[in-house]
C-alpha cells in the first residue's frame, strides 16, 4: 500500500476549486474535473488548454447562433414541440401568467400545502403561476361545451416557483402542458405513454424511463425520467380535483419542463445553461 506513496501524492494534485469552477461554468465534462496531475505545472498548463478550448468552442457556437440559427435552443425546442403537437391534432392556447389564489386552492394547493411556500405572491392575493394546470382545467371545461370529443389542448410558457436553488431548479422555467379530454377511460393509460413518447422523441431524446410516483397535487402519477432526472410528470383522470373544475370525463395530462429536456439532451450538468439568463446565451457562458 505504501509503495505507491509517490503516485498517491501526485494523485492529490487536482484542479483548484477556482479552476474547477471556471471549467464547470464553461461546460467542461464533469469527469475531466476529477483528473489528477503529475505536477502543479502540468495541472496549470492543462487548465489553460482546457479553458482556451472551451472558450473557442463557445465563441464558435455563438457564431453559428448569429449566422445561421438566430434563435436559442429553448425557442427552437418550443417551436419543434409546437409543430409536433399541432400535427398530432392538439390546439395551442395562451393563458395568463398571473392567476388568482383561489385557482391554486381549487388545485388542492391551499394553506399548509408545501407548494404554497414556493409561490411568488403579488400584493393583491394573486400570484405568478407555478403551473399551467388551473388555466388548462378552465379552458377544458369552457371549450368542452363547444367541441366534440376527444380534443386536446396545450400551452407552452413560463411558470414560477421559489424552488430551492439547485442544479435542476430555476425560479422561472418553461412548462409544456398538454391535456386531452373525453377519450374512453380504458385507453387513457396507453394514450399517456404514447403522448410521452411523442414529446420526448420530438425533443431529440431517445432513452427515457417511466417511474410511478405520488404527487402532492395529483396523487398517483407517471414521471418520465432521463438519466435519473425527472423531465415530466403525467396523470390521468377522473381525479378527485376534477369536481372543482366542472370536469366529469376521463382525461390525460402531461407537464414537461423544457429546460430539463434541453439539459438532458445536451448533457448539461446545470439547468441554468438551458434557461432564461443574462450569464449564458444558448448555453454558452458569456465571460469567455
Ligand atoms: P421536482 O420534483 O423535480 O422539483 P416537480 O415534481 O415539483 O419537480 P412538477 O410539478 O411535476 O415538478 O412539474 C412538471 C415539470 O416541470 C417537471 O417534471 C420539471 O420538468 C419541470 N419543473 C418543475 N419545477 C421546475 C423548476 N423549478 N425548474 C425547472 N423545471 C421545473
Ligand atoms: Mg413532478
Amino acid at each position: 500500500m505504501t509503495t505507491i506513496t509517490g503516485a498517491r501524492m501526485n494523485d492529490d494534485i487536482r484542479l483548484t476549486l477556482t479552476q474547477a469552477q471556471r471549467l464547470r461554468e464553461l461546460g467542461a465534462d464533469p469527469i475531466e474535473l476529477e483528473r489528477a496531475f503529475h505536477s502543479v505545472a502540468d495541472r496549470d498548463a492543462a487548465f489553460k488548454r482546457a479553458e482556451d478550448d472551451l472558450a473557442r468552442a463557445g465563441r464558435q457556437h455563438l457564431g453559428e447562433l448569429r449566422e445561421r440559427r438566430r434563435a436559442p435552443q429553448l425557442v427552437e425546442l418550443e417551436l419543434e414541440l409546437r409543430r409536433t403537437l399541432i400535427d398530432a391534432g392538439f390546439v395551442q392556447v395562451v393563458t395568463p401568467l398571473i392567476i388568482g389564489g383561489e385557482a391554486l386552492e381549487k388545485m388542492g394547493v391551499g394553506h399548509g400545502h408545501p407548494l404554497r411556500q414556493q409561490v411568488f405572491w403579488l400584493d393583491d392575493g394573486r400570484c405568478l403561476r407555478p403551473m399551467l394546470a388551473p388555466n388548462l382545467y378552465t379552458l377544458l371545461r369552457r371549450l368542452g361545451r363547444l367541441w366534440s370529443r376527444p380534443f386536446g389542448i396545450f400551452e407552452i410558457g413560463p411558470c414560477f416557483r421559489r424552488d430551492s436553488k439547485g442544479s435542476r431548479h430555476l425560479n422561472e422555467f418553461t412548462m409544456l402542458n398538454l391535456v386531452e379530454l373525453g377519450l374512453p377511460q380504458e385507453q387513457c393509460g396507453a394514450r399517456l405513454e404514447e403522448l410521452a413518447d411523442v414529446v420526448v422523441k420530438s425533443a431529440g431524446l431517445r432513452e427515457y424511463t417511466i417511474a410511478r410516483t405520488v404527487s402532492e397535487v395529483y396523487g398517483p402519477m407517471l414521471d418520465i425520467e432521463v438519466g435519473g432526472a425527472e423531465v415530466c410528470s403525467a396523470a390521468a383522470g377522473p381525479h378527485p380535483l376534477d369536481g372543482n373544475w366542472g370536469i366529469v370525463e376521463p382525461w390525460v395530462g402531461l407537464g414537461f419542463g423544457l429546460e430539463r429536456l434541453i439539459m438532458a439532451r445536451e448533457g448539461y450538468p446545470n439547468i441554468e445553461r438551458a434557461g432564461r439568463s443574462l450569464t449564458y446565451v444558448d448555453g454558452v457562458r458569456l465571460n469567455i
